[in-house]
């Protein structure tokens, strides 16, 4: 009999998304789908548009009772080309214009918010059998110790740690309110220097442990890297495991791509979505190359190297996009640089469809980031024939060869790498990218080499399914 999985995620692209964790969670259940029977399940945010996407009410509500005090939970669902969805409400998880706060921060509630979505998570498993509960990040990961500590359930739980610096870090007295007891505050359980620490439970309590890139599986075990966590995770190491994400290679392909205004599948292809771009920008130059940074402006993703490199990199013969939101102190400080050259230009926000054109358009991605868990944008700028230009850290490690192994007959894609995240190691690589670019033949031989590689979820999720069918192992 096919395997029933629930796979739990905060954001699920098209309804909700943030960063890669949507994407990861639309794309992996669908690769795993020939495999096992998958329904997704998430919040009901109010920013999700529940026409356009066909959720309507399940007809089933029920009261979830977490510290003593009963929340209405209401369950909503949609099948989205034979994929299920199902949908959690409730107004305290749900009514919000964010989906967890802003980048400064979070919303005070997020504690009970994201608790109350792991009880949810539970009530499902007791009203629909599941064997196997794929969890992800901090917001469920609170679903592993209720799951733990009650006798009637027993699903085999997978835990996926998408980023390690987000771990649902709360005060110690949010215990009662979450209807956790203190016994459970210890160092091999939620406790973590005197607060409540909610991913420790999926840590401690999942079957398995994910995480998504075998580099950043062995870096998180480091003091560099581990967030406090790395002593805990080796204590755990025997169930610790990194596997790559892919990209859904339909959503992201250049040739079908609605967004674009000339879908293309080789590199010369590129050119009309450049000019395009440029005039819509008002850049000058279709000739020189283009270098973008697609993301969150935050410390993870190098804006801070980024922004010292950017005027000397702006004196290059090149035009720059950036794309993205994030801390207040950012966005000030790219303004100005922005306010001082014409060649760089800045949008602010998240955008679907002009990220989509800006990956077109680009010849080079700049992904300069301090970590990196696995990231997304270098495969996707991949498929979109832009050359990434990264940091050598976690799962860039892991996707992006170094250009100096070229080789014709890999099925890996190259980009330009440099080894410490310095302003100067980043303007090294911009400027061996433009020396690059002059040798078109070449450019465009890498650049058509790497769009015709396959970045799709096939063997990564083998792998998972190799996890969700592995015999129990008592473990620590
Ligand atoms: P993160 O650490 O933010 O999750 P990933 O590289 O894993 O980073 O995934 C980022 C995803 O979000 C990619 O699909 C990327 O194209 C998209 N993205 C990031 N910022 C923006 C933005 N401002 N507008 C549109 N898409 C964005």
């Amino acid at each position: 009999m096919v395997k029933k999985v629930l796979f739990a995620a905060s954001e699920v692209y098209p309804f909700a998304k943030t960063g890669g964790l949507a994407d990861v969670a639309h794309a992996l259940p669908r690769a795993l789908k020939n495999l096992y029977d998958v329904t997704v399940v998430m919040p009901l945010y109010r920013s999700i548009d529940r026409e356009k996407h066909g959720i309507v009410s399940l007809g089933e509500s029920w009261n979830i009772t977490m510290g003593g005090v009963e929340y209405p939970i209401d369950l909503y669902g949609c099948n989205v080309e034979g994929y299920e969805y199902y949908f959690i409400y409730s107004p305290l998880l749900c009514d919000r214009e964010f989906l967890y706060g802003t980048p400064e921060s979070g919303y005070k509630d997020n504690d009970l918010r994201f608790a109350l979505f792991s009880y949810a998570i539970t009530a499902l498993l007791k009203k629909k059998h599941y064997d196997v509960l794929h969890l992800n990040d901090w917001q469920c990961a609170l679903a592993a110790l209720l799951i733990h500590k009650d006798p009637m359930l027993s699903p085999k739980v997978i835990y996926t740690i998408h980023n390690l610096a987000y771990q649902g870090i709360f005060d110690a007295t949010i215990l009662e309110t979450i209807g956790i007891d203190r016994t459970y505050f210890t160092m091999g359980s939620l406790e973590f220097y005197g607060r409540v620490n909610f991913m420790k439970a999926g840590i401690a309590y999942a079957d398995e442990v994910t995480t998504v890139s075998p580099t950043y599986a062995r870096e998180i075990l480091t003091n560099e890297f581990g967030w406090g966590l790395e002593g805990f995770l080796h204590f755990h190491h025997a169930k610790l495991s990194g596997i790559i994400n892919g990209i859904d290679m339909e959503h992201f392909s250049p040739t079908e791509d609605g967004a674009l205004i000339a879908p293309y599948s080789e590199a010369k292809g590129k050119k009309a979505n450049k000019s395009d771009l440029l005039k819509k920008l008002k850049l000058k130059g279709v000739n020189k190359p283009l270098c973008v940074f697609i993301g969150r402006f935050t410390h993870q993703k190098g804006i801070d190297l980024l922004i010292e490199a950017l005027p000397k990199i702006a004196d290059l013969e090149c035009n720059i996009v950036l794309l993205g939101e994030g801390e207040e102190k950012y966005h000030k400080a790219l303004e100005l640089l922005c306010a001082n050259h014409k060649n760089i230009h800045l949008t602010f926000g998240y955008d679907e469809s002009f990220s989509h054109q800006v990956y077109a358009a680009a010849d080079f991605l700049l992904m300069p980031s301090l970590f990196e868990p696995c990231g997304l944008n270098q495969m996707i700028a991949f498929s979109y024939g832009a050359l990434p230009i990264v940091h050598r850290v976690g799962g860039l490690v892991d996707t992006v060869k170094r250009l100096e192994t070229y080789q014709e007959d890999s099925c890996s894609g190259y980009g330009l790498t440099f080894n410490t995240p310095t302003s100067r190691a980043l303007l090294g690589a911009v400027k061996k990218g433009c020396e690059l670019f002059e040798d078109k033949k070449y450019f465009e031989r890498i650049i058509n080499h790497n769009m015709r590689c396959d970045f799709s979820w096939g063997e990564s999720a083998i792998a998972y399914s190799v996890l969700y069918e592995k015999e129990r192992e008592i473990h620590g």
